[in-house]
Order: C-alpha cells, then sequence, then structure tokens
C-alpha cells in the first residue's frame, strides 16, 4: 500500500517490545505503570497499551478525560495549577487527584475530600540533560519544597508524586536517588499508602539493568509498605514509529540541501526545542552528505545533516526514527502544512490508516 506523504507510523508491534518489558518490571517488583498522557496521546493504540499498564496520568482535564474514555483502568490527575471548573469534572472522572502546592490542596480539600489525593513533592534532586526539563530547577514552581508543610496536612493525602527525572538510563543514579528520598522522606512515606516516582526512567532502552531496577523498586515498597507508582511516557513508546516524507527539491547553497514535505517547527517540535537532530538512519561511512530540511519558511527548520549511500533525488523517501515521543502531542499547523496522517501496523501485520488532515481541519484549528 502507497500511503501519501507525510504520515507518521506506528508499529504496535515495536511498541510490544516495551509492552512485555513494563510487564515484567510490573509483575516482578509489585510497582504499578500509568502511561504519561502528556508524551503520547495516540489513542488508537491504547487498547493495546492498556492491556500491559495500569492506567494514564495527566496534565490537565482534557488528557485526563482522554484516559478516562480511551484507556480506561486508573485515571491519576495531576496539573501545576487546576482552575474550579476543572476540579469539579476531575472528581467524577479521576481515581486519584494530585495537586502541586499545599495552596491548590486547601483551596479544593473540601471539593475533593472524599477521592484518593496526593501531593507533588520537590525532592530538590534531579536527573536531567537540560535545564529546560528540570524539574529541580531554581525556583522551580513543580512541587512541595518544605517537609514541613507536607507533615502538616498529611492527614488528607494518601500519596507522593515525586517527578524528578528526564531520560535517567543510569540504574545507580536512580537507586542513589531513591534512597535519598526514602531517608528524607521516611516519616511522611510511613503514613502514605502510595509513593509515584513520576516519569523519566528510561528502563526500556537497550542494556538497561532491568533485574537491578526490579529489586530497587521492590526495596523500597518493601522497607515503607508503600505502592509504588511509575509514570513512564517516552519509555513506554520509545523506537515504536516514523515520520514518513518525500524529498520535494534539492539546491546546494554551499551544501547540499534536501527539502522534505514536513517541518521540525510543525511536526517535530522538541528537535527545535532542544537543539537535538532527527534519527535518520545512515551510516557515517556514506559519501553523499545532505542537510535534511523542512519545508516552513522558518529559517532554521533543520532536521540534521546526514550521509547517504546514493545520491537524493527528488521524490526519495526520508524517514525519520521514534517521533512518537512529545512529537505528535505537539504537532501544529505553522504554516498551513499538511498535518502527517497517523497510520498504524497493528499486531496482526495490516497497516490501517487512522486519521488524514485536510484544510478544514486547519481552518477549524482557529476561526
Ligand atoms: C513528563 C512527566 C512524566 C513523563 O515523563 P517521561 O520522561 O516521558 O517518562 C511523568 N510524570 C510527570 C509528572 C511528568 O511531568
Amino acid at each position: 500500500m502507497k500511503i501519501q506523504t507525510p504520515y507518521y507510523l506506528i508499529d504496535e508491534k515495536k511498541l510490544l517490545a516495551n509492552l512485555e518489558k513494563i510487564k515484567y518490571i510490573r509483575e516482578k517488583s509489585g510497582a504499578k505503570f500509568v502511561l504519561a498522557l502528556k508524551c503520547f496521546s495516540t489513542w488508537s493504540v491504547f487498547k493495546l497499551m492498556s492491556k500491559y499498564m495500569d492506567g494514564t496520568t495527566s496534565s490537565s482535564l482534557y488528557e485526563a478525560r482522554l484516559g478516562y474514555e480511551q484507556f480506561g483502568k486508573e485515571v491519576h490527575a495531576y496539573s501545576v495549577a487546576y482552575p474550579k471548573n476543572e476540579i469539579n469534572h476531575l472528581k467524577k472522572i479521576s481515581t486519584k487527584i494530585i495537586f502541586n502546592s499545599i495552596s491548590q490542596l486547601n483551596r479544593y480539600y473540601k471539593d475533593v475530600k472524599n477521592k484518593n489525593l496526593g501531593l507533588r513533592a520537590n525532592p530538590q534532586i534531579s536527573y536531567s540533560h537540560f535545564d529546560l526539563a528540570n524539574p529541580a530547577r531554581k525556583n522551580s514552581r513543580l512541587g512541595v519544597i518544605n517537609k514541613k508543610d507536607i507533615l502538616k496536612n498529611i492527614n488528607k493525602l494518601k500519596g507522593l508524586m515525586f517527578h524528578f527525572n528526564c531520560e535517567n538510563d543510569d540504574i545507580k543514579n536512580l537507586e542513589k536517588s531513591l534512597n535519598y528520598i526514602g531517608t528524607q522522606y521516611s516519616d511522611i512515606l510511613q503514613k502514605l499508602e502510595w509513593v509515584s516516582f513520576g516519569g523519566g526512567i528510561y528502563f526500556t532502552k537497550e542494556g538497561y539493568d532491568i533485574e537491578k531496577f526490579i529489586s530497587v523498586l521492590k526495596n523500597f515498597s518493601d522497607k515503607y509498605k508503600v505502592q509504588i507508582y511509575l509514570e513512564p511516557g517516552e519509555s513506554a513508546i520509545t523506537n515504536s514509529s516514523q515520520l514518513h516524507t518525500t524529498v520535494l527539491d534539492i539546491i546546494n547553497n554551499g551544501k547540499n540541501i534536501a527539502i522534505i514535505d514536513a517541518s521540525t517547527e510543525a511536526h517535530m517540535l522538541d528537535l527545535l526545542i532542544y537543539g537535538i537532530p532527527a534519527k535518520i538512519e545512515t551510516d557515517k561511512k556514506n559519501k553523499h552528505e545532505y542537510i535534511i530540511a523542512g519545508r516552513s519558511c522558518l529559517a532554521g527548520d533543520v532536521f540534521g545533516t546526514y550521509k547517504f549511500k546514493n545520491p537524493l533525488k527528488i521524490g526519495d523517501n526520508i524517514v525519520v526514527s521514534d517521533v512518537a515521543g512529545y512529537t505528535m502531542v505537539k504537532k501544529n499547523w505553522f504554516n498551513g502544512l499538511p498535518m502527517p496522517s497517523i497510520v498504524v501496523k497493528r499486531l496482526n501485520g495490516k497497516t490501517e490508516i487512522i486519521r488524514q488532515f485536510t484544510y478544514f481541519d486547519f481552518k477549524k484549528s482557529l476561526s
């Protein structure tokens, strides 16, 4: 089947490799796994994912509602700040409501006191390669720092959420961090039912010591008698997707530049935000070097520089890999460019075009 580019392709078989790891860790460690929808909200594969995970976690009412409607199981609601109208709706659909501050907890406590409530704590340690994504950055607004404030409100709470990692692939670092949190919060943990260690743990990366990870989790939950939750986003969906594009033009302005029918700014925004090149599989020993660039009018709309085996020609396909996390959720209509379709290769091998976007979707996104 020839599908019109650009399109995002999610391969359920590749997704399953991550999900099988989650299932294994879940069964061996007793930890529960909720999918972080802010990373990935492509709900056409939720039916598969929900068989391997315990539910979803969210950053807003809309994400919580999507989890409730399309994923099922547990719905963790979290938000940096809730407006009143969201609280009333969240009360009906969520299994846990997690507040970011003591003032939000107290502001809404009387409305939600019968729910399973949690609070985000900021342990002031973190693992992140980017300050932009570092919850322990200076003057961070993410989570309560003062432990005395948490203790004062402990009777209202069933759990604490710590999210302090970003692509942490270092199990020794994680072990150290959990030991630190255990020691620092031991008096608080004793009074709680659950603790979430958030997302950002890169346990599906090749070579990650999963057995060690299981023992670190199990030791913690045994020692402090709490149910552990993890909130993977990227780890749950990594390496399961591609963005398929076509070369529209080739020019040379000092270097060969191939312009494709997609854009970093519109379709892979994180490349720009974090200044990282797209993953395009080529061999460094290849001879023919090209800058792969997007078709938006942004001067810096560049995917990266790559070497190809043969000279590129107009009409060639360029495939960017690993585009599910923080990519599809951020796509936008900049320049009015055609939105990549969403295509899923199902476990049974059948390829389904789930969604194609038209001019009217662009038009409807504003008025
Ligand atoms: C972003 C986020 C996650 C998911 O992070 P990943 O790095 O994608 O695993 C989980 N929990 C919270 C609170 C987050 O903000």
